[in-house]
């Protein structure tokens, strides 16, 4: 294969780098890491992963904090023709078993703390273990800073593997969602236009590093667009508030939001150099939209994405973000809604499951070839399991995962729909609608909701206020206010546990 026809990421990534002196990345504590730099340190790791016997489409399982040496490890992979596998950092050695065994790959990179728990569960795939902690230190950098710069990016077809990224896994097992390298090359150049991302961005990066949106959203657009980005290791309101006034972006679940509103400097004025302000990963409120216009002037601009899709829509840079929209699909990205029993596509408008095709879309689950078929129509969209419409305007609405969905004496109640009439009533900060066994109803609509500090809610007022606004069989039979809803670290409310939370309540 001759070297401009590499279809792997990193080349496409690189190979027409013009300015080798231009600044890729900034520390929280002062490090300053050039393009030219983070070629030659991908370059030393790459060379330093080869000896360690990873071979091109080996995987290489790294449960590591966020760093720079983190996500030189990631671009090394990838530039060596390895798979990388991230894995969340709250994984206990339990569930490491699973994906070590499952994935089975040639080398796992762990914190130094981990690295004895790990090395028995390693050696049952025949896998080695290398270290690197918070700070970038461990065994692997010591080896990578005596190798060589110089490497030869390994050839690889726009379709081959460049990592696997595990599901959250909320119901049964966590599947292993396959993307090539065209998958992620393709999308994060969509985003660049798009989003109109240029060399003289510099993105606030406060995300994690294990999970699609951080790893890369924010760091491959960044890279692709020759920008930078300030590193931090994790949301810091105050931090990012003086951050902004030399930077341009903030990519940030809805929970950067929701904190960010809670801090005073947040204004008109510590925002104004700032040009976009983009959320996703889940739901940000129509409140905290319009609340964040309020104070800053500033529209967020929301988008939908997954694992294993990339992202798939988003709401347009010029014309109107409308709150509690996704937007549209993404240029390329077809997207549709049908009924969740027959795949008839419905007509706008229309609440059903969304399913999206296009060149984001991934190949498949890891070693899962019948869950992959049942996922896939046979025309080549992938079910994604959220529940949506696209309004009369075009722009899509995700009303929540089709596995939330509540079925309530045979009808069909959208969570969503609830949420949203709770959320608008005063001193309400959030809510959550959920189902749970019930005996009459099979299951019994359940509201689980968060108040403002003082504000005078309760179950029978939450329940006055709804009636005669919904349809008898969407009212809650209960209504439960608590200080806050459990969330994931990428700010996913966690209805499951909410479920089992609330199990026996109509049973007992
Ligand atoms: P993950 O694979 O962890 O990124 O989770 C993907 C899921 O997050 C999607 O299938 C949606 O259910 C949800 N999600 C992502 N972005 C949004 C959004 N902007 N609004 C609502 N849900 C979202």
């Amino acid at each position: 294969m001759n070297h401009a026809a590499n279809a792997n990421l990193f080349s496409r990534l690189f190979d027409t780098l013009d300015d080798p002196s231009r600044l890729a990345i900034e520390t929280h504590d002062g490090g300053r890491i050039t393009y030219g730099d983070l070629i030659a340190r991908t370059g030393q790791m790459a060379n330093v992963l080869v000896s360690s016997g990873v071979k091109p489409g080996d995987r290489v399982a790294v449960q590591v904090e966020k760093s720079v040496e983190n996500l030189v490890l990631y671009l090394a992979t990838v530039r060596a023709g390895g798979v990388y596998l991230p894995l969340n950092t709250a994984y206990t050695l339990n569930e490491l078993d699973y994906f070590i065994t499952d994935a089975e790959p040639s080398l796992v990179v762990c914190d130094p703390s981990k690295a004895e728990g790990i090395r028995p569960i390693a050696a049952k795939v025949g896998a080695k273990v290398e270290t690197l902690d918070a700070s970038g230190k461990g065994s692997l950098t010591e080896a990578a800073e005596k190798a060589d710069s110089a490497f030869v990016t390994v050839p690889r077809a726009a379709d081959d593997l460049a990592a696997i990224l595990y599901t959250s896994g909320t119901t049964g097992r966590s599947k292993g969602a396959m993307l090539s390298h065209d998958n992620l090359a393709s999308n994060s150049l969509t985003l660049v236009d798009y989003w109109r991302f240029t060399r003289d961005d510099v993105l606030i990066h406060a995300l994690p590093i294990y999970h699609t949106h951080g790893l890369f959203v924010a760091s491959n657009v960044t890279l692709f667009a020759r920008a930078s980005m300030i590193f931090l290791p994790k949301l810091d309101a105050e931090l990012i508030i003086k951050l902004m006034v030399r930077a341009t972006v903030l990519m940030g679940v809805p929970t950067f939001y929701t904190r960010l509103l809670q801090n005073p400097h947040l204004d008109k004025e510590t925002t104004k150099h700032m040009r976009l302000f983009v959320s996703g990963s889940a739901p940000l409120l129509a409140d905290t939209h319009r609340e964040w216009f309020a104070r800053t002037g500033h529209a967020v601009l929301e988008r939908y994405g997954m694992t294993e899709t990339n992202m798939n829509t988003s709401n347009p840079y010029d014309g109107e973000r409308v709150p509690g929209a996704v937007g549209f699909p993404l240029p390329g990205v077809s997207l549709r809604v049908t009924d969740p029993e027959t795949g008839k596509e419905l007509a706008r408008d229309e609440i059903g499951m969304i399913e999206v095709k296009g060149p984001n879309v991934f190949g498949g689950y890891w070693r899962m070839p019948e869950k992959t078929k049942s996922e896939f129509r046979d025309d080549g969209f992938f079910i994604t399991g959220d529940l949506g419409k696209i309004d009369p305007k075009g722009y899509v609405h995700i009303l929540g995962r089709g596995k939330d969905l509540v079925i309530s004496g045979g009808f069909n109640v959208y969570p969503k729909e609830i949420e949203s009439e709770i959320d608008a009533m005063p001193g309400v900060v959030e809510s959550a609608v959920i189902g749970v066994p019930h005996p009459d109803f099979g299951e019994g609509v359940t509201a689980v909701v968060v108040r403002h500090a003082g504000a005078d809610i309760s179950e029978a007022g939450v329940l006055k206020a709804l009636d005669g606004r919904l349809a008898k069989f969407k009212m809650p039979k209960r209504v439960f206010i608590v200080d806050e809803l459990p969330r994931n670290a990428m700010s996913k409310v966690q209805k499951n546990v909410l479920r089992d939370q609330y199990k026996d309540i109509y049973t007992k």
